[in-house]
């Protein structure tokens, strides 16, 4: 692929050329030791193109690279870093449980009370059960669906992530929409087989996969709100319509919330539609930005699980305190205010950006799934988009010229028209003054963006 012109541009608050040249030597002495250079793929800029910036450091709402530019953050980790960055209680809270232990092996108390806050905030989760990554949490789920009906088929959504579990990469979005690819070799046609994938927000579709396999589907698996194929929030009575089929035929609901859970709420995205799920995966915010995740549900089905029950599952550093600590101080200082700030801050990314393509006469949607929100960029905007085929054939070849044009002025958006964009509550004026300036340009060379562009 051909990166574009602006890829040898550094940011500057003016989007004049400024030095990428210790991140270009960094990124090459990686892909000399590491899979394309990066640890997750999405990090390599393959859809836009370009240096992918190595990060130093960052506070607040911004990071800073390795050639000392500073960029405002619109990705947050991915979702996790609500509080914005090294904010202090949670810094404090990683060192206090750093200097007393980094790993046991065997149970704290703090896990009990981290259990005890999401099940304080979740109703339908009684009980959980910490893992190390959203992918164990949802894999775990899935294996625990299946141990307790004594079914093997799952239906999941098309372009819906939940990880890089075998079975769930079949047309998931993020980085596997963000790479185009349809499914991953070495995932096996068995594995494969046993996934029913149908469009999102499409109730009369599960309900055929029902009927096409009687008694034989072990769970529905559905991202609360999808997120990874940009920000596309559940129809009217989508969430209730999937646990109804899913009572209705034996099945279980699993709704997976990594990536909405205490982000969107307090309690998630359970705080905004309250419909029950009977299992529930977390990751995300409730680790604080370090390496941890769960997944809980109804007391009888989690007590299926190892050594209550039958369903293996286990973890050498599940429930690791340093991990621990940071989630629970991050949940425990995301107050109202915290909330009130990231809703607040989302529309106000929204609007700049529609405010500037709007002027620029580029046809777009900017959509939100409560606080998650993204930009499609179309020639139809007075056309919702509820589903992957709808993404798809959007004018992604857009994106990457507009992600170059903030790139260069100091803002860091997710680097795949695939992604939703993720706001903190540090986001401050001047991080939205940044914004406002540069959002104008991107809007003009997506403007000017012709489709040959697309680089994938
Ligand atoms: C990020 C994400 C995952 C995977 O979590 P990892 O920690 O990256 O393994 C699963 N489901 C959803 C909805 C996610 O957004």
């Amino acid at each position: 692929m051909t990166p574009p012109p602006s890829s040898s541009a550094a940011p500057t608050t003016d989007g004049s050329p400024a030095s990428t040249a210790r991140s270009a030597e960094l990124f090459a002495r990686a892909s000399g030791v590491i899979p394309g250079g990066v640890n997750s793929p999405v990090r390599a800029f393959s859809a836009v193109g370009g240096t992918p910036r190595f990060i130093t450091s960052a506070q607040g709402c911004r990071m800073t690279d390795a050639d000392g530019t500073t960029y405002i953050d619109l990705i947050s980790s991915w979702g996790p870093m609500i509080l914005g960055h090294a904010h202090p209680t949670v810094v404090e809270a990683v060192q206090r449980a750093a200097t007393t232990g980094l790993s046991f092996g065997a149970p704290t108390e703090a896990e009990i009370e981290l259990a005890e806050e999401i099940i304080g905030r979740v109703a339908p989760v009684e009980r959980v059960r910490l893992v190390n990554s959203g992918t164990e949490a949802t894999m775990s789920a899935v294996r625990l669906a299946r141990g307790f009906t004594g079914r093997t088929k799952i239906i999941k959504f098309a372009g819906c992530y939940h990880g890089h579990v075998d079975a769930l990469l079949a047309d998931a979005g993020s980085g596997v929409a963000t790479l185009g690819l349809p499914t991953s070799p070495g995932v096996t046609g068995a594995q494969a087989a046993d996934t029913i994938v149908v469009p999102y927000n499409d109730l009369a579709a599960v309900e055929a996969a029902f009927a096409e396999n009687p008694d034989t589907i072990a769970c529905v698996i559905t991202e609360a709100a999808a997120g990874n194929m940009g920000a596309i929030a559940p129809g009217p009575g989508f969430n209730a319509g999937l646990k109804e089929l899913t009572a209705r035929n034996g099945a279980l609901l699993i709704v997976d919330e990594v990536m909405t859970g205490f982000r969107v709420s307090p309690s998630g995205w359970f705080g905004i539609d309250g419909v029950a799920g009977d299992l529930y995966t977390f990751g995300k915010v409730m680790s604080g930005g370090l390496p941890a995740a769960a997944f809980g549900g109804r007391a009888d089905i989690m007590g299926h699980l190892a050594p209550a029950g039958p369903v293996y599952q286990a973890g050498t550093l599940s429930g690791n305190p340093v991990a621990v600590a940071a989630g629970l101080a991050t949940l425990r200082t995301a107050d109202a205010a915290v909330y009130a700030a990231l809703d607040a801050n989302s529309h106000r990314l929204g609007d700049l950006i529609t405010g500037a393509l709007d002027a620029a006469g580029v046809g777009h949607r900017v959509q939100y799934a409560a606080n998650m929100v993204s930009v499609f960029f179309t020639s139809t905007p007075e056309v919702a988009i509820t589903d992957y085929a709808a993404v798809k054939s959007s004018e992604t070849w857009r994106f990457a010229p507009f992600f170059h044009a903030l790139l260069a002025r100091g803002v860091y958006p997710p680097p795949s028209a695939f992604e939703a964009w993720f706001v903190s509550a540090a986001l401050d004026e001047d991080a939205f003054g940044v914004l406002a300036d540069a959002m104008p340009a991107a809007a003009a060379a997506a403007a000017a963006a012709t489709s040959g562009e697309e680089l994938h």
